[in-house]
Parts: structure tokens; sequence; C-alpha cells
């Protein structure tokens, strides 16, 4: 390591909050699939900010889009309407078929909005006795960072020294259909669940779990609410992962690519009454719906469609899955995949996930375990069938050695 580079992790260590640990590379610049470390070396990024980056680093039109906006016009609050946000809401409406959208930033910031709409529709269409109101979520969920999310997290890291919670959450086993059934009441408003569970290891349901989900329901008048922060927008090949399981949520909550990874821009989307409770004065945001972040947002989406990226995710995807399934290699206990939501998961004997994404980094890869003991990858969606076979090779001599 050169100078440089230890001055940078050295101060981020000496000032920072050491909330992360990340992996030993100095990022500097990025463009399409590669980013580049301040010494010049240049890795395939397979984890794209947690899926932040579908669209690739620094993708020109985004650019040009936030670049154009920001000589224009950044920040109104929404005291003042914007000439950006209704052809934002026109857009994202247009393009996953819903009725109404509430505008936010983080993804957690959209997960507690839509608990809140939530639990609002509840007190005042459903009919639940006020303060009453359950909502029931999956064992190994991931949502957010945020005190309302953490306090229904099975992780202890998570919750750990954080409490004093929030009630009113029921979690039942992710994948079982059952579990829902019996845990439903008179007071559940919704179920707050992952298409595919991301942080937890890339875990994709059994075969027919959202249609049995989607029935309890509907039959219940339970909302489902949909986290596609990191499954949507093209991330499994689908614009959304519901469409795999052939259904429609009622609340869908996108983030992260919302914006090609170039400002935080999230929103609830839901497909009937549920965000029509909120009043003027009952929830909002400074930064919800500023005309930068709407632009942005409006050049990611175009972005996706126009350059077929989505496509692109479904079959780089099945080439990225069958080459991991050939690769022959003691340490591999599974490989799971949908899209370019992909995982290698090692078997424990053979040592941490890090160790393999230490090596990986070495070989121009960057990727990040999540686990212990899995390996996620999740390139931009804009790789090639070239870049696939280059990471694949890498993969396949990485995995072959023992780092136990
Ligand atoms: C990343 C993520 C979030 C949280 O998004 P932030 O922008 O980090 O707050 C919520 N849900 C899922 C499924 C995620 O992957």
């Amino acid at each position: 390591m050169s100078a440089s580079v230890i001055d940078f992790v050295a101060t981020e260590a000496r000032f920072g909050a050491h909330n992360y640990e990340p992996i030993g590379v100095v990022l500097a610049r990025g463009e399409g699939v590669w980013v580049w470390d301040t010494e010049g070396n240049r890795y395939l990024d397979c984890l794209s900010a947690y899926s932040a980056v579908s669209q690739g680093h620094c993708h020109p039109k985004i650019l040009a889009a936030m670049v154009e906006q920001a000589h224009r016009l950044t920040l109104t609050s929404r005291a003042f309407h914007n000439d950006q946000l209704a052809l934002f809401y026109e857009e994202v409406a247009a393009l996953t078929g819903s009725h109404k959208v509430l505008p936010m930033n983080s993804g957690a910031e959209a997960v507690e909005s839509a608990i809140k709409s939530v639990r609002k529709w509840g007190y005042e269409v459903k009919g639940v006795p006020d303060g009453q109101a359950e909502i029931i979520v999956c064992a190994n969920n991931f949502h957010g960072r945020t005190l309302g999310i953490v306090g229904f997290s099975t992780d202890p890291e998570t919750r750990a020294h954080f409490g004093p919670f929030a009630p009113g959450f029921k979690i039942i086993p992710f994948g079982d259909a059952a579990a829902l059934r019996d845990a439903i009441t008179p007071n559940t408003v919704a179920f707050l669940v992952e298409p595919i569970q991301g942080e937890a290891g890339v875990i994709i349901p059994p075969p027919g779990y959202f249609t049995e989900v989607r029935e309890l329901c509907t039959a219940n008048n339970v909302m489902l609410v949909l986290d596609e922060i990191q499954t949507g927008l093209g991330r499994t090949g689908k614009l959304l992962a519901e469409q795999h399981e052939g259904i429609e949520a009622d609340v869908t909550l996108l983030g992260k690519a919302l914006s090609g990874g170039f400002y935080p821009v999230s929103a609830v989307l839901s497909n009937n009454e549920v965000l029509g409770t909120l009043r003027p004065g009952q929830h909002g945001s400074t930064f919800g719906g500023n005309p930068l972040a709407c632009a942005v947002a409006r050049a990611a989406m175009r972005v996706l469609v126009e350059e077929g990226m989505i496509d692109n995710a479904a079959r780089q995807g099945a080439r990225f899955l069958n080459g991991l399934k050939d690769i022959r290699a003691n340490t591999i206990r599974e490989i799971r995949g949908r899209g370019l939501m992909l995982a290698v998961e090692l078997h424990p004997e053979a040592g941490r996930a890090r160790r393999y994404c230490e090596a990986l980094q070495a070989k121009g890869i960057l990727a990040k375990d999540t686990h212990e003991h899995t390996i996620r990858i999740a390139p931009p969606l804009v790789i090639t069938s070239d870049q696939v076979d280059w990471a694949l090779e890498r993969l396949a001599t990485t995995l072959t050695q023992d780092l136990s």
C-alpha cells in the first residue's frame, strides 16, 4: 500500500464512527462496471453500492441531467411546487403501474413512511382500534437502520443496545405462508417483506409462496408491502421482482437504483388508498421530491429502459448463474441468484467469505461478504458477456483456493 492509501484509511479510522468495516481499497473514479483506486488499479464492481449503481458508475445521461438541473434549481422544499416533481410522479407511476407516489430520500425513510401510511390506513379505512395496528415482518429481514426498523430486525448486532423499540410488529419465518396465515389477526394492517432477502444472503422464497401471500393479504384486507429497494428496477431481470411471482403489491418501496447512485432518492408507491390517507402536515421531508432528485431519478429510470438494462440483467444474470454453478470447488455450498442478484454461499469450513473477497480484490474484482459465509455478487446491469466471463474466470480460481 502506498502512503496515500494508508492516509485515507487511517484518517477515516481516526475521525469516523467505526460502523463499517470496508475492504482495504480506496476508490477514486468509476465508469460503467469499472472502478479505479487511488493508485490507478482497475476493479470490476460486483457490489454496485448494494445495487444503487445498477445503471453503471457515472452514467453520462444521468450525469448530464444532474448537472443541467443543478444549474437551474436544486431545492424548493414542498412549501412550493417545482417543475420536476409532477414529471417524476408521472414517469414513475407509468413505469410501475402505480397510482400514488410519496417521494423520500433514503430507503429507510421510504420504509418508515410506508409503516406510518399503512398504520394510518388501518385506523382510518380498515377500522382497527387506535393504537392496536399490527404489522407482520419476516425473520432475517433487512429494511434499513432507523430506530423503528431495527426494532423489528432479528439480527442481534443490528438491535443490541438501541432499544427500547416501538411495539406493533410480529415476526414470522420467511417463505412460510402458513406462518403468515396464523399470524394475521383483525388488527393486522400490513405484511412487510422483501421479494428476495438481499442482506440475508440472497434468499429466494419457495415457488408459489408469494401467490399464497397475495391471496392471504387480499382475503384478510392486509396491505402487502414489498420492499423492492434492492430487488427493484431491473436487478432481478424484471422491472420489479414481484413480476417473477405474477403478483402485485399494494405498496411498493423503491430506492437505491432510483437515482443510479447519484443522489439519495426513494419512493413509496401505492396502488390503492394507502397514501391517500395522508393529509397536509402529517408527513414530510425537506429534501423529499426536490427538483434535483426528481431530475436525476427521471434520467435514471429513462436509461434503465431505453438502454435495455433490465433484459440485459436477465440475460447476463443467467450466464453468470450458470457459470457459477459450473465451478467445481469444495469451498462452495450453494449458488443462488435471480438476474444479477447472485450469491455464493461457502461451506463454513472454507473460512470466512471476507477472505475470499480480499482474494478477489487482488484479482481485480470487488465483492462484499454478508453473514460470514456468503459472497454477494451484484454487478451493474450494463455488464457484458465478456465481462461476465472475465469475472467467472477469476471467481473460479479464487473459489478453488483454500483460504480457511
Ligand atoms: C438498502 C436497503 C434498505 C435501506 O436503504 P437505505 O438507503 O440504506 O436506507 C431497505 N430495504 C432493503 C431491502 C435494502 O436493501
